[in-house]
């Protein structure tokens, strides 16, 4: 099986690519200086049509319930090298918003869908805490209910979009069962008892503003539960294939942009009166990374279009995030060593992807988780 592209989406992507090169590309790195991503490249992609596909017309959106669109856009976004702003696309289009379009009721979708659409809102999601990130059943933050609030205590931690958000779903814990005691909020970030903690100083990925948030006594609607109380879990672990398929659609699209200006590289750059690219272990290199290169995009585009007709599994998810992921990571620090010196510099784009790269292996499920999901697949 492989993901079958029609004119509709060449289009699209014409259009996603004239947006990044002409909103995107070249303001990235002021946004790394600033240690977060405009505010106004969120409405810029609503204004152009890069968000909320699946949202109903009636909510504001085109109602486009078609993954290769999403995947089109992280492809364009972390192709240019662009690591933080497609993480923010990813977020707010395939690892959040199907919260919002499939767990709420009318009255929910009319108060939250219309913002993600236009891109004045932007969404975060609160899982990780200080003490459990792997472990989501160890989640510690409380909501306790009292009328029709649920008071909210506790802490979140590496929350992307952490600093730009407003609105975020929070997993909390509502009842002591580990896994049955899990619920999701939707919370504004105006609600009093919200507080935003310091943006991270990270060793990559500087214009993403990965945050703590802290909250006290913060009283959030029943109202703005997500589904039943108790079932935030399964809703979290439903959710993941998408997240991880997302992540893979990235790692791949830095891995071929950062392998293309590394071919550049070599072609041009000369040690002992030869282009690097003439001696064999330069051709090596690149022919083997060629190669993974494209085991990696046949192994995407089958699972794309798996996921398009509804069949991706979370095993298979798994596998193709901890490989594609890995293979990222791999990939820029070949293509590093192949700049030398040049290469950790920052104003070369591979030394950038190289920091960028190494989250990927972590968030979203560790490697070693991915591994255990598969494993249990394997029913061992
Ligand atoms: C830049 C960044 C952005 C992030 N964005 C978000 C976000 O938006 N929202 C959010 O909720 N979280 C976010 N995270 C958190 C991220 O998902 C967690 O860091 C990740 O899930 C790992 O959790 P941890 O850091 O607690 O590591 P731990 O769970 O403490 O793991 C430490 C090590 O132990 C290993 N390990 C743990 N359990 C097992 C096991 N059963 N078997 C084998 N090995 C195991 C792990 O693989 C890892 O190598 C972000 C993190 C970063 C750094």
């Amino acid at each position: 099986m492989s993901v079958t592209y029609h004119d509709e989406h060449r289009q699209f992507r014409d259009l996603a690519r004239s947006f990044v090169a002409s909103r995107i590309a070249d303001r990235h790195e002021s946004w790394e200086q600033s240690g977060r991503l405009a505010a106004s490249m969120f409405t810029d992609a609503g204004a152009h049509g890069l968000l909320g596909f699946p949202v109903p017309e009636e909510f504001g959106g085109p109602g486009v319930d078609d993954f290769r669109y999403h995947a089109i856009v992280v492809d364009e976004v972390a192709r240019v090298g662009a690591a933080a702003a497609a993480i923010a696309f990813s977020l707010q289009n395939d690892v959040v918003l199907p919260y919002l379009t499939d767990l709420t009721t009318a009255e929910q979708k009319a108060r939250w869908l219309p913002g993600v659409v236009s891109g004045e809102t932007v969404l975060g999601i609160a899982m990780t805490e200080p003490g459990t990130g792997s472990d989501l059943a160890g989640i510690a933050t409380t909501a306790v209910r009292d009328g029709d609030h649920y008071v909210v205590n506790g802490a979140k931690t590496f929350i992307s979009n952490g600093q730009n958000g407003t609105l975020f779903v929070v997993a909390v814990r509502t009842g002591a069962d580990r896994h049955k005691g899990l619920s999701l909020l939707v919370v504004d970030a105006d609600t009093p008892g919200f507080d935003r903690g310091r943006n991270l100083d990270k060793i990559g990925l500087h214009a993403q503003d990965t945050s703590e948030l802290a909250f006290t006594d913060m009283r959030v609607p029943v109202a703005n539960r997500l589904g039943e109380e108790g079932d935030g879990f399964y809703h979290l672990v439903r959710n993941l294939p998408q997240e991880r398929l997302s992540l893979s659609v990235g790692a791949v699209a830095a891995a071929e942009g950062v392998f293309a200006a590394t071919r550049e590289y070599v072609a041009q750059r000369r040690a002992f009166g030869s282009p690097i690219g003439s001696f064999q272990n330069t051709q090596f290199v690149m022919a083997e990374l060629a190669t993974e290169l494209d085991l990696a995009r046949t192994f995407l585009d089958d699972c794309l279009a798996q996921h398009v007709e509804g069949e991706l599994t979370a095993a298979r998810a798994a596998k193709l995030k901890w490989w594609t992921t890995e293979l990222q990571v791999r990939t820029a620090d070949r293509c590093l060593q192949l700049h030398g010196g040049y290469g950790y510099m920052r104003e070369y784009p591979v030394s950038r992807a190289f920091v960028d790269a190494r989250i990927q292996t972590i968030y979203g499920g560790t490697t070693e988780i991915m591994k255990t999901i598969i494993a249990k697949d394997l029913g061992l």
